[in-house]
């Protein structure tokens, strides 16, 4: 027992160590999305996620902004519980029969202005779930999309980089 304790104080954690710091390229994006979201909407953004039938890969992407390497919320991005409170509808996964109405009524149910961001490949055209007999096909099927992020699954970098391209695109006079 005692060589047992003896061995835990001196023998090195199994875990993989902890990232450094986030990556700079991340952290340089993030900051731009939140300083183009102040001058946009005088505040940070404010996403709601929707997972419209997708097989749980873009979300794992997507969370991973909130974890504590990206920790996201410190660079003004939130995720929000309510449609009501949402700048930007987050929506991956090819949209399924039983989703299609749940979509169209959250989307009716956030304020203007608002957009539309479809994460990932399912969500652009259906990806690998198109023609099943469960799934009606990519979001823009159901709701007006503004922006379209390729992926199976896109990056929590790539989701950041669409963000920012969305803003742009929003503050150059369209939205
Ligand atoms: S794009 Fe890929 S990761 Fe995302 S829902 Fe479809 S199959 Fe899953």
């Amino acid at each position: 027992m005692r060589k047992l304790l003896f061995e835990s104080l001196i023998r090195p954690p199994l875990t993989e160590p902890a990232p450094a710091s986030a990556g700079a390229a991340a952290e340089e994006l993030a900051a731009a999305v939140d300083s183009k979201a102040h001058r946009r909407l005088g505040r940070s953004l404010a996403i709601r996620a929707i997972d419209a039938g997708s097989c749980n890969g873009c979300e794992l992407e997507m969370h991973a902004l909130s974890n504590a390497f990206y920790d996201i919320e410190r660079f003004g991005i939130r995720f929000v519980a309510s449609p009501r409170h949402a700048d930007v509808l987050m929506v991956t996964g090819p949209v399924t029969k039983n989703m299609a109405e749940a979509l169209e009524r959250t989307y009716n149910a956030t304020p203007e202005p608002k957009w539309v961001v479809a994460l990932g490949d399912c969500a652009r055209d259906g990806g690998c779930f198109a023609g099943s007999y469960a799934v009606v096909g990519g979001v823009s099927k159901i709701v007006p999309v503004d922006l379209h992020i390729a992926g199976c699954p896109p990056s929590p970098t790539d989701i950041l980089k669409g963000l920012l391209a969305l803003l742009d695109h929003v503050i150059e006079g369209s939205g």
